[in-house]
């Protein structure tokens, strides 16, 4: 059986967490979790950088430091993880939900700009599969509506965007390391959230890290994450005793995991480079699949450089999707759908919405996901094409989306 994802070691985790344990600090904040960090900031010329247990944290540290208010709105997709949401619905603020492009599932940048009112404060792109949103249009409106931005960047370590991006009311973005002129996300906008869960390309089992880039909030965040303490200060020699001086929680990971992460931080090219070979076949190999018509593949902006996080299908129909996800079962190969559109949850329906956002539901009932992590096997990629070619093979005539809209015809 094909798992959809296993996590591996891929290098000296092992050896640091005995690092670790040996260091006689095992608590957060330590060699470890400095290390890592250091090594995003030196890498992607991030501003500063914190470790979190997870990006669900971090993103609850981001909605911290937006000190909304109650009433206030805060505009992200719609076909995200519910962490996106409910971060900022815990701070009190009303979240407003922007449907997905026609081609690709990161929420259309142009159906932004109409959703915002004098309440709104934050907007949150979040970078679906590792591929940037489009991050100069989206800071253009921040910039002219005084907005905070939060890359939810959970699946886009290593990831780019290829515009330009020069704007003056972001220096930092000028500080950033530009790989073959492309800008790291998370990088891009005032905070930015990575997760290191199992399912993600680096991970550490359950971990995060909030970047902070504009610098007027990076001493807020630092107190922030040591639960609403000074502590960092009185570290640095800068005050006398530390003392609680605002409101923050418990956000730091152990050494311990911090240890595992940074064994697989060092190995980051090794990971991409085999994430990205067998990305690369996917798209080859099932291309001829998507030229008859048959299934989608991921579309790429253009300016995107994605990181090889996932490698998705998107069906003509739902019942074909479940067709398929259940054919590959019974040949050996767990494939997995996600999101439900947020705007449609249980929770969340109780809210009047503006309008249905259709190509989010498209992309919820019509997506499939195929099994891409480190340690493949050589001939697993070549069994999964062999499954999806042969459910396409027994399938003959193409199926219509039920519920498409006009605009939807492929
Ligand atoms: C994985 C993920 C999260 C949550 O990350 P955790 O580290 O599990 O809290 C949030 N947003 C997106 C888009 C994700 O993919």
């Amino acid at each position: 059986m094909i798992p959809f994802n296993k996590s591996a070691v891929v290098g000296r985790e092992l050896d640091y967490i005995g690092q670790a344990v040996a260091n006689g600090k095992t608590s957060g904040d330590g060699p470890f979790t400095q290390k890592c960090q250091r090594y995003f900031e030196e890498r992607y010329g991030f501003t500063k950088c914190l470790l979190t247990t997870s990006c669900t944290d971090a993103l609850e540290m981001a909605a911290m430091l937006a000190d909304l208010r109650p009433g206030d709105e805060v505009i992200m997709p719609s076909f995200t993880f519910v962490s996106t949401a409910q971060a900022f619905v815990r701070q009190g603020a009303k979240v407003i939900f922007v449907d997905s492009g026609r081609n690709h599932p990161n929420m259309q940048a142009e159906q932004i700009e109409p959703l915002i009112t004098a309440r709104t404060k934050v907007i949150v792109p979040v970078h679906y599969g590792g591929v940037a949103c489009d991050m100069r249009r989206i800071m253009a409106l921040a910039s002219r509506y005084r907005l905070l931005v939060v890359e939810d960047a959970a699946q886009a370590i290593d990831a780019y965007y290829s515009g330009e991006l020069a704007d003056p009311e972001y220096p930092w973005q000028g500080r950033l390391h530009r790989q073959d002129a492309c800008y790291p996300l998370g990088g891009i906008a005032h905070l930015a959230c990575f997760s290191f869960h199992a399912t993600k390309n680096i991970q550490c089992g359950e971990g995060g890290m909030l970047v902070i880039n504009a610098p007027r909030l990076v001493q807020r965040a630092e107190v922030i994450w040591n639960l609403g303490t000074n502590r960092a200060a009185h570290a640095r020699g800068e005050v006398t005793k530390y003392e609680w001086v605002d409101v923050g929680s418990s956000f730091q990971p152990s050494e311990i995991t911090a240890a595992f992460l940074w064994g697989q931080l060092e190995k980051l090219e090794l990971v991409q480079s085999l994430r990205t070979y067998i990305w690369q076949r996917y798209a080859d190999d099932l291309a001829t699949l998507a030229a008859q018509g048959r299934c989608t593949l991921p579309t790429m902006p253009l300016h995107a450089a994605h990181n090889a996080h996932s490698f998705y299908l998107v069906c003509n129909g739902a019942d074909e999707r479940n067709q398929l996800i259940a054919f590959l079962l019974k040949r050996g190969v767990t494939a997995a759908f996600h999101y439900q559109s947020l705007q449609d949850s249980p929770f969340y329906s109780r809210t009047p919405a503006a309008c249905d956002l259709l190509n989010c539901r498209r992309f919820a009932d019509c997506l499939v996901r195929l099994p891409l992590f480190y340690g493949f096997g050589a001939g697993q990629v070549t069994d999964i094409i062999a499954a999806v070619r042969a459910f396409y093979d027994a399938v003959s005539i193409p199926a219509v989306y039920e519920a498409a809209a006009p605009e939807w015809v492929f």
